[in-house]
């Protein structure tokens, strides 16, 4: 008799890798353990709920764990937290109610996700005081906001999850400031664009404290400030979002390997140093379609990709998770800004790349249209190649655009050839030259002269 295949963590990479199982074998016997009581939820939403365009947080659950059970034959069991894995006798320690008991599996896959990180703050411990990574979180910023009706919140962090916040708390009524110890937002999504997401947030009314690095919080049993270098800052209400760290403790404990970036090490098909381990999501590296290299990122897709394939691979159809070009869209207030690829010159010298780099500021609509709002653009390539590495977009509409490049990066386009592609043009949709054939069409008249 084949041993189940048995799966740790019931999100996005663990729910996606049984659904895929059961459907390619529906005699395979599988096993999910959560620790946690939600499963398969949608923690994008979670700054959408807390906004209120999201009415009840249950609405963020894609498939319940009666559907999961009864409807898809997985034997999902929440309450259940794996405590160890012993890859050589193939059997997880699982607690549950107080009690342990061994689990054979026949394949595993760790889909343990992120934690937030946690600086040693002074005051962390403050009632308001607050990280947003688990649906209990955002159930319990809703209710802190409902019954306390702060006045002023201090955001730690200028992240996508801190811009995301600082929207939702604004829309609450509520004075919102955010600290950042680098000199700008939204690191990864490039300088050009965080300036005019910056820009915009201070016109929506956010206090915008970059280069700023928190010390602590104060106040008596609740949160009344945040202490900074030389003075302090009132809050009601404090949310830090200063990234993420992968689960990987119990892996590395059962001496499954983890990477250069201290996620867990996978191959293509998403197997750890374990032929029948595989580790997918938040806590395992992606092959960088740019560079490469393995990467962590911590993103829904790859999550969700990641244990598709993984669940077509332990049943009998060995299937590739897929690089990553880490493509990520935020939305701030009434903008969006994206990324894709290989941004920062730094990294990408790194990677073996000479960058160059235009930014450019093109009309998402022609001039006659109605509605028309400016697009910026950055795309950077290398030099020599002239190979498209990556790029960031911002503006109030048609950011999405993003995808364009994310496939270019996909297919190892150069700057020539994205500016020779077949876009759609119609007025109500774009100029005739899309703004990302434009930012093509002047990076190439860079990397010629
Ligand atoms: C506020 C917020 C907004 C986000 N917005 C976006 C977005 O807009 N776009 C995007 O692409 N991504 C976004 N993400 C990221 C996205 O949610 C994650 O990439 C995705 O959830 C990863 O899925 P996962 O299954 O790898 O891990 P997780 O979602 O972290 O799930 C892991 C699960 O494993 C369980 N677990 C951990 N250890 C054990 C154990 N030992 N035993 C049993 N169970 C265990 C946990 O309880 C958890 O339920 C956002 C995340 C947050 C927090």
């Amino acid at each position: 008799m084949t041993e189940p295949f048995v799966i740790v963590g019931g999100d996005a990479a663990g729910m996606s890798a049984a659904s895929k199982a059961k459907r390619e074998a529906p005699d395979r016997d599988v096993i999910v353990f959560e620790k946690g009581e939600w499963v398969s939820y949608a923690a994008c939403g979670m700054p959408y709920y807390i906004k209120g365009e999201v009415d009840d947080l249950e609405d963020l659950v894609a498939v319940t764990p009666e559907e999961f059970r009864e409807e898809r034959d997985v034997d999902l069991r929440t309450g259940h937290e794996v405590v160890a894995i012993d890859p050589e006798a193939k059997t997880v320690t699982v607690e549950t109610d107080g009690e342990r008991f061994e689990q054979p599996y026949g394949d595993l896959l760790i889909a343990t996700g992120a934690r937030a990180i946690e600086p040693p703050f002074d005051g962390f411990d403050l009632e308001g005081v607050f990280t947003l990574r688990s649906m209990n979180e955002a159930d319990a910023i809703e209710d802190y906001v409902d019954d306390r009706g702060p006045e002023t919140a201090a955001i730690v962090g200028g992240g996508y999850v801190g811009v995301e916040m600082a929207e939702a708390l604004t829309e609450r009524g509520i004075d919102v400031s955010i600290f950042e110890m680098l000199p700008q937002t939204l690191q990864p999504f490039g300088e050009e664009t965080a300036r005019v997401v910056e820009d915009h947030l201070r016109e929506q009314g956010v206090d915008l404290h970059l280069e700023t690095a928190v010390q602590g919080f104060d106040g008596d049993e609740v949160v009344e400030t945040v202490a900074l270098e030389d003075s302090s800052v009132a809050a009601d209400l404090v949310v830090v979002g200063v990234g993420v760290a992968p689960n990987v403790s119990l892996a590395a404990e059962a001496g499954i390997e983890l990477g250069p970036t201290d996620a867990i090490a996978t191959d293509e098909y998403g197997r750890t140093n374990y032929d029948d381990v595989y580790a997918a999501g938040d806590c395992a590296e992606a092959t960088n379609v740019v560079t490469g290299e393995p990467d962590h990122v911590p993103l829904a897709l790859t999550a969700n990709r990641a244990g598709r394939a993984i669940g077509s691979t332990v049943t009998g159809d060995p299937t590739p998770t897929g690089p990553t070009a880490g493509t990520a869209i935020v939305k701030a207030f009434e903008l969006g800004a994206a990324r894709t690829g290989v941004i920062d010159p730094e990294r990408a010298r790194e990677a073996g790349f000479d960058p160059v780099s235009v930014t450019i500021e093109a009309p998402t609509r022609p001039h006659y249209y109605p509605g028309a709002t400016e697009l910026t653009v950055t795309l950077v390539a290398d030099r020599e190649s002239e190979r498209v590495l990556g790029a960031s977009i911002v503006g109030h509409e048609g950011t999405k655009r993003i995808d364009t490049i994310a496939t270019a990066l996909s297919s190892e386009l150069t700057v020539p050839e994205l500016q020779e592609l077949d876009l759609a043009y119609a007025p109500p949709f774009s100029p005739v030259w899309d703004p990302v054939l434009t930012a093509a069409k002047v990076l190439n008249g860079k990397l010629e002269g």
